[in-house]
């Protein structure tokens, strides 16, 4: 088994097995190989990994966020080092092409602990607050033991995302990865042991939907950032809220990308291909409705077929591969029944729709799919997919597209392709989402906040924004002279 590692868990700086847990494997969706084996955490590993953060805790937060920083910073070093090994873990893990994960995945988890190790030292700092002859002032106070709960798209990112501010702002963390791509989170936990990081601050554990409630209902669990859909993130926010524990939900989206005839056609086309087709579209900000102004339709739709029909789908690999499987046969198979949806509703297929030729009978993989004509009322305008599948529809005028971009229960991202810079400012304005570009889509460095509005979540990852979600505010007032009490 080419991907099997120590053990199952790692908790308080070390791997954990405990062959009482559900047993499980980990596949390689490019060829369903198995390359893991592993088991659910039990109620005991539960115990171990929590009873580790809170004990190594305080001694963390009692260091100065420089200190804690300096940390971090060697361990997005180290990351960078060895950025091809876990890529390839990664590429494994999700079955997203090399090409990408290169690029995207370890680097962008580096990016989150260089930023927030370098940040903090500036931006944990509090307030003082004249108030005559007295004063008071504020200091940011970590939480204590926070959870993380990660989806299966990005697994190092989404790992090291919540890590790094939840580390930097002085809290220890238990993490359990996706179940579909166990390992990753794995291996970041051995980088900041080997960073420096003291043992029980970040903690991995596997399992599923059953895993999940163990650690968001214990009561040393002060916070819960969960990635995942929206029906999770309604069961972990009741959850938390039955303790009233601080969470962040990053969920999911039907984000709309909005093409006016004024638009660079060439980026507009290109936007809504990575917006829609990188990591086999299972991105939870991608622009799966397309909206394009009925003056350029014909020739978006022609340029989109053409450049679509180009991708290099095959063996994850290989450099040259742009498209990978969908991560597991569940989701490739819910993908399908959404493109079979969409062709029942009457829906235009204009390019996909099937699985490819010559790819491992055992793999995942699915054609990048483009519908046009897709109407706001049709299944694959309101559901999210989470696959390579784009519904291209048609609009008149920009009032009718803002409302009709408006009108879902999701508020993830948005992106807006005009040349006219006064529309483009407005529009964005109109749109409802967390976050939004102009003239590209889906770029997300960790220096600008990220995430959801109205059912796709709230709480902000990245930026300095994030760590005010890993941290309380403590005030004291500061009497400078003797109490007067009328009695
Ligand atoms: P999912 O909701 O099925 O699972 C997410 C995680 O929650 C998994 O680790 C799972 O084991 C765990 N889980 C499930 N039920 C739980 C429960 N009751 N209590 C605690 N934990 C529980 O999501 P997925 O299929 O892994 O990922 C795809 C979804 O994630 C999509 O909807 C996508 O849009 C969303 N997503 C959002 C973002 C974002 O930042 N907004 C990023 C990536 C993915």
């Amino acid at each position: 088994m080419r991907a099997q590692p120590k053990a199952s868990h790692f908790i308080d700086g070390a791997y954990v097995e405990d062959t009482a847990g559900t047993p499980f494997d980990s596949l390689y969706p490019a060829t369903g190989e198995v390359i893991a084996k592993l088991h659910a955490a039990t109620p005991a590993i539960v115990e171990q990994a929590v009873a580790a953060a809170k004990r190594a805790q305080p001694e963390w937060a009692a260091m100065s966020p420089t200190a804690r920083g300096r940390i971090l910073k060697k361990a997005a070093d180290i990351m960078r080092a060895r950025n091809r090994e876990l890529s390839e873990l990664e590429t494994l893990d999700t079955g997203k092409p090399i090409q990408e994960t290169i690029v995207a995945d370890p680097t962008s988890g580096a990016d989150s602990f260089e930023f927030f190790g370098g940040v903090a030292a500036a931006a944990l700092n509090g307030e003082h607050i004249p108030l005559g002859a007295d004063f008071a002032y504020t200091k940011r106070v970590p939480i204590g033991v926070c959870v993380g709960i990660g989806a299966w798209n990005y697994p190092q990112q989404i790992a090291c995302w919540k890590a790094a501010p939840a580390l930097v702002s002085g809290n220890a963390m238990v993490f359990k990865p996706s179940e579909n791509t166990p390992l990753g989170a794995l291996k970041i936990a051995e980088i900041l042991i080997e960073a420096g990081l003291p043992k029980g601050l970040f903690n991995v554990i596997q399992g599923d939907r059953d895993t999940g409630p163990l650690l968001v209902g214990h009561p040393d669990v002060g916070k819960v950032s969960l990635t995942g859909s929206v029906p999770t993130g309604r069961k972990v926010a009741a959850a938390a809220a039955g303790q009233l524990k601080h969470v962040t939900m990053e969920l999911g989206g039907k984000s709309p990308l909005i093409v006016f005839e004024d638009a660079d056609l060439d980026s507009a086309i290109g936007g809504a291909m990575l917006g829609n087709f990188y990591s086999t579209g299972q991105v939870c900000s991608n622009g799966t409705r397309v909206f394009v102004q009925k003056g350029v339709k014909e020739q978006f739709l022609k340029g989109l077929k053409a450049r679509t029909e180009r991708i290099v789908i095959g063996d994850p690999m290989d450099e040259a591969t742009q498209l990978g499987p969908m991560v597991s046969r569940p989701q490739r198979d819910k993908v399908l029944a959404y493109i079979e949806a969409g062709r029942a509703e009457g829906a235009t297929l204009v390019t996909g729709g099937a699985i490819p030729n010559d790819v491992p009978a055992e793999g995942t993989y699915i054609q990048p799919t483009v519908f046009a004509d897709v109407t706001d009322t049709m299944t694959i305008a309101r559901e999210e997919i989470f696959g390579p599948v784009m519904c291209v529809l048609d609009f008149d005028g920009e009032d009718e597209v803002i409302a009709r971009a408006n009108a879902t229960e999701f508020g993830l991202s948005a992106g807006v392709f005009t040349s006219d810079i006064t529309r483009a400012h407005r529009v964005v304005d109109r749109l409802e989402a967390g976050t939004l570009w102009i003239n590209t889509y889906n770029l997300c460095p960790v220096e600008i906040p990220f995430g959801g509005s109205k059912q796709s979540g709230f709480g902000r990852e990245n930026s300095v924004a994030a760590l005010q979600h890993y941290t309380e505010l403590k005030t004291v007032y500061v009497a400078m002279g003797k109490v007067e009490a009328p009695y």
